[in-house]
């Protein structure tokens, strides 16, 4: 410490003995004090040291209002929201933490007396990696907004003692290794035992009869977890709610250990107390699959159960056991089907538990539970064998077979004598191996199933969810995605955001739909040179960090033409790869005329045991060896496979992106949230008409968007008769990119490996269809090329990606969540 400053008084008061940690008056600086000097040595101090003394201190800060949130919406008894998810990405805390509590410009004094800047102290933090992509950003973008429109919204989660696998390259190849995230500590948490519960697994029913005559059931026994609560905190923008994250770990519960010690049995004792802390470990790395995994199930359950007897606990400490009001009070979001299985469990609790009937559990549990639904890719369904549930959860088994008992004899109402349907709609998929199908359940047992952008919603009620939909026409409803302008403009674009602050004022962000006024300015001379600016300074940053990560040397003047995702084949990396390949053919043929130099860079972590996705890390890294690697090209074209893209990536890659990649197969991504992240950044999207896409497009007209391919349906009505080789010979260029992918080019060391790339292209049954759109997405991409080579135009175009973004915030989504679907205040 180099001096001793302090901005506010401190106003010492007395400690009582249930007080917090800290003193409510205590400054930022008297608390980073405190937890510097009295805690660590001087050679203790270094930077980890610090930035886990200074996040400690921010939470300290952060614990009077937290209180009172908790105390406010305990006196008001207004109706709660519990949203429910295996998965939250949430990346970084403090940057967030800082902008949203406005303690940016205290945090800087405060760490000037330390002498480290702020930047170096965030730099320490781990990502909390507890997703895998847009579902579980969605949700972390989702508890931010909620927060900071004052909503009573509790996020129930799994502390993974192991987040997302972090990715290194070796020789161009994907490997995982294991992300310990908490390995430093996680200053953020709270561990909360008092919210401690046991949650069950195995065993097997049993009836009996009660005094009143009535048949009762009891699932006996079982093995139980203990499931504990760790709290995160999720600050508002400045404003005074602060909300919760409340994430579960496992334990293995005393009695557990206890009955096999005291048999004398102490080694198997310990093996059982790992099986219990196994469901905790680690998150499941797939994106848009299903894992089938036992494991996963337990967690599932896991989750499900720990917060809805969390939810019960918390009623019946207030409320007693009368549940009349419950449904009136309570809406249990369930983030995709994952946690469906809250569904048997809570109608298990009303009645196991608390002795409620059928009919009173059924009408609660179809009253607060809403689904929503984040695919129509057919692998992603979930889909449970009966087995499985039978051995693990016997209980909630009985509870779904009546369920569906009941729910197909209104099925039969409707369409009488028509036993097709009711073997299409049962929630039991029979066959050798019966199943139980998740999403057909939450349907069934939700008051409202919500897809996430127009054209998804519409193939849902239209396609896959058709008679459900002409069951129940009113539970059916859109909410398209949206993304934080806090963390994806303000925090991670400081310089735009400095620029919109002085053109527009800060209320922006709060209110995003309030960048619609930079239409006006389209035309000022200043505004644009000060646009461009900033986006070249964000090049020359990002230029500067795909040096250090990829060793390949970004030009700030060239495009930046990004694509950062999942890697999956619906995704299409495949095409951008293609044309990649496509240009720097170009190049080297000396055919120039079309080419604007650009940097093009794919991001993205492949599902470990995802073949054909590993083996496009391959592809486009041995590609990016080849073009940078020439002389005669990278004048031009220069391509980087940035490894271990996440949340921190992102935050980086977005400000600094002329040109955002969202080339789906039209019809395959449900919405997207990149792609609003990059738009209201101000970079171009090249992009098919899917998911968010189409709501972009609508927002920002034609004239600024590089629109290619095909249409939905029309991928659909050409399927049948799909012939890539009528594609390939009609178009010159995929032609020629084909031989020189044929010809072994970009893998002479190692033949043949890129032999399921090009198969999968010229197979009729791809059913990403790459041949069909490759020519006009090479259209789209000379005339973005075009596009770019006018600086003051494509500035334009720029600024009014950004001034139409206003409505992908995640306010307006979360909005409409509160008017439409949750109902409350
Ligand atoms: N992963 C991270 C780290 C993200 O920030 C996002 C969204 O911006 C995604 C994945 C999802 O990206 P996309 O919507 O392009 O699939």
């Amino acid at each position: 410490k180099t001096s001793k400053t302090s901005s506010k008084p401190v106003v010492k008061v007395e400690a009582k003995a249930d007080s917090l940690i800290c003193d409510p008056c205590e400054t930022l600086g008297a608390c980073f004090e405190r937890h510097i000097d009295k805690s660590l040595t001087p050679k203790e101090r270094d930077e980890q040291a610090l930035f886990y003394a200074f996040a400690m201190s921010v939470k300290d800060q952060m614990l009077p209002k937290w209180r009172a949130t908790r105390q406010l919406d305990r006196d008001t008894g207004n109706k709660k929201v519990a949203y429910l998810s295996l998965e939250f990405l949430m990346g970084r805390a403090l940057g967030n933490a800082l902008l949203n509590l406005d303690m940016n410009d205290e945090s800087a004094q405060v760490l000037k007396d330390y002498a480290v800047a702020l930047e170096t102290l965030e730099a320490q933090e781990h990502d909390a990696g507890l997703g895998n992509g847009g579902l579980g950003r969605l949700a972390a973008c989702f508890l931010d907004s909620c927060a900071s429109l004052d909503l009573n919204v509790t996020g129930y989660g799994i502390r993974y003692e192991y987040g997302m696998f972090a990715q290194k390259l070796c020789d161009g190849y994907q490997v995982e290794r294991p992300d310990r995230w908490l390995r430093d500590g996680n200053p953020w948490e709270v561990r909360v035992p008092s919210h401690n519960v046991t949650v069950p697994f195995f065993g097997h029913t049993e009836s009996y009869i009660d005094r009143d005559g009535k048949r009762q059931y009891t699932w006996v026994e079982t093995q139980d977890v203990l499931a504990v609560a760790y709290d995160i905190p999720v600050p508002g923008y400045r404003n005074e709610r602060i909300n919760t994250l409340r994430l579960w770990k496992s334990e293995a519960t005393d009695d557990f250990d206890l009955e096999e010690f005291n048999q004398g049995d102490y080694t198997e004792a310990v093996a059982r107390k790992n099986l219990a802390e196994q469901i905790t470990m680690v998150l499941y790395p797939n994106d848009a699959s299903e894992n089938g995994k036992e494991l996963r199930l337990r967690q599932q359950y896991f989750l499900s159960s720990a917060s809805l007897q969390d939810l019960l606990n918390t009623w019946v400490s207030q409320r007693g056991l009368n549940f009349r009001d419950f449904a009136r009070q309570h809406v249990m979001q369930l983030n995709d089907t994952h946690p469906s299985v809250a569904i048997p469990e809570l109608m298990r609790l009303l009645m196991d538990k608390y002795g409620l009937s059928w009919d009173q559990a059924w009408d609660i549990t179809s009253q607060t539970m809403a689904y929503t639904n984040h695919t129509l890719l057919p692998e992603a369904l979930e889909r449970w064998p009966v087995r499985m549930f039978a051995h693990m959860l016997p209980r909630l088994l009985d509870i779904i077979y009546e369920i569906n008992a009941r729910y197909l004899d209104m099925v039969a109402h409707h369409w009488p004598g028509d036993g097709d349907k009711l073997r299409a709609m049962s929630i039991i998929e029979e066959g050798d191996e019966p199943h139980i199908r998740m999403a057909y359940l939450a349907i069934v047992a939700s008051f409202s199933v919500n897809g996430v952008a127009g054209l998804h919603t519409q193939l849902l009620t239209s396609g896959l969810f058709k008679d459900f939909y002409a069951l129940w026409p009113e539970k059916f409803n859109n909410k398209t995605n949206g993304v934080t302008p806090r963390r994806w403009l303000a925090q991670s674009n400081p310089a735009l955001a400095e620029l919109l602050g002085k053109r527009l004022g800060e209320g922006w962000v709060k209110d995003l739909s309030r960048l619609s006024a930079l239409n006006a300015f389209t035309d000022d001379e200043g505004l644009l040179k000060a646009w461009q600016e900033v986006k070249h300074g964000n090049k020359q940053q990002l230029a500067k960090l795909v040096e250090q990560e990829c060793d390949v040397r970004f030009d700030p003047k060239m495009m930046f033409d990004v694509q950062v995702k999942r890697i999956h084949e619906y995704k299409r990396q495949l095409l951008n790869i293609l044309h990649v390949i496509h240009l720097y053919h170009q190049i080297q043929q000396g055919k120039l005329t079309d080419i604007t130099p650009r940097c093009v860079l794919i991001g993205g972590k492949a599902a470990p045991g995802y073949a054909m996705a590993k083996l496009l890390i391959k592809l486009a890294n041995n590609v990016a060896h080849m073009v940078n690697s020439d002389p005669l090209v990278t004048p031009y074209l220069r391509f980087a496979f940035y490894p271990n893209y996440n949340v921190s990536a992102m935050e980086r890659i977005c400000p600094a992106t002329d040109l955002s990649e969202q080339i789906s197969t039209a019809g395959k991504e449900a919405s997207g949230t990149g792609n609003m992240k990059f738009m209201m950044n101000g970079a171009l999207t090249i992009g098919t008409l899917d998911g968010a896409n189409i709501e972009m497009l609508e927002e920002v007209g034609e004239d600024n968007f590089f629109l290619f391919g095909l249409r939905a349906d029309e991928v659909e009505a050409l399927r049948p008769h799909y012939d890539p080789q009528h594609f390939i010979a009609k178009s010159q260029a995929l032609t020629e990119v084909m031989s020189l992918l044929e010809s072994g080019h970009f893998n002479l060391l190692e033949p043949g490996i890129f032999d399921p790339i090009i198969n999968s292209i010229r197979c009729p049954r791809d059913p990403w269809m790459t041949a069909a759109d490759f020519e006009s997405y090479r259209l789209a991409q000379v005339q973005a090329a075009k596009a770019y080579r006018d600086p003051h135009h494509w500035t334009q175009m720029s600024i009014r990606n950004t001034a139409a973004s206003g409505r992908f915030s995640s306010d307006v989504t979360i909005g409409q969540y509160r008017d439409e679907i949750w109902g409350i205040a």
